[in-house]
């Protein structure tokens, strides 16, 4: 085994009303655990690959040999993106940030209001199974989505919020009221993570 699944930061639970206990242990414990085992099954045979980090491998798709590359990137991209949203939620989130991602947003977004806004609507518009990103390019902060398991290090963004659009995410407590997770989703955003991974992308 190459690729692990961090610990969960924090009890099942954790993260109620908002998202549900149930949810985030099938989710964790299912969904994220079985996009690792996947990868690593999918790098049993290249063992020149199984050196390289997860970002390495999703960075440059093209070096992985065609017969695994859609395994690589489904589940190396569903291991990524879980690792990651994870840690962007914690009990007693939300609220707005502060330092240098606000005053970001703002001169990308115009206001925080505006940001949730646009953001919240790429997450309810992404037809089917996939994740909203905002995310560092060139220096730039960006708004946008991606499909299935997809994630803005394929294309040579830095991501430093995304959220989670599968049903598998939602469907136990909201069940087709994608809309109201996203609503709820707010509130368990760490902005503290968020922060120090903007500074992280733009030194
Ligand atoms: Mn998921």
């Amino acid at each position: 085994m190459v690729h692990k699944a961090p610990a969960l930061p924090y009890a099942f639970d954790a993260l109620e009303p908002w998202i549900d206990a149930r949810t985030m242990e099938i989710h964790y414990g299912k969904h994220h655990i079985g996009y690792v085992t996947s990868l690593n099954k999918a790098l049993d045979d290249h063992e020149d690959l199984r050196s390289l980090s997860l970002e390495a491998l999703l960075g440059d798709l093209g070096r992985v040999p065609e017969t695994i590359r859609t395994a690589v990137r489904n589940h190396g991209g569903g291991h990524y993106n879980h690792a990651l949203f994870w840690s962007l939620m914690k009990k007693g989130g939300g609220g707005e940030p502060k330092g240098l991602i606000a005053h970001a947003i703002r001169r990308a977004f115009g206001s925080f209001d505006e940001f949730c806004a646009k953001f919240s609507r790429v997450a309810i518009d992404r037809f089917g199974s996939g994740w909203a990103w905002l995310f560092v390019r060139d220096g730039r902060l960006l708004l946008d989505s991606t499909a299935n398991q997809d994630t803005p290090v394929m294309s040579g963004g830095a991501p430093v919020l995304g959220l989670d659009v599968w049903e598998h995410a939602y469907y136990l407590k909201y069940r087709n009221r994608r809309a109201d997770y996203v609503s709820a989703w707010w509130n368990v955003v760490d902005w503290g993570r968020v922060e120090e991974l903007y500074a992280l992308a733009t030194r």
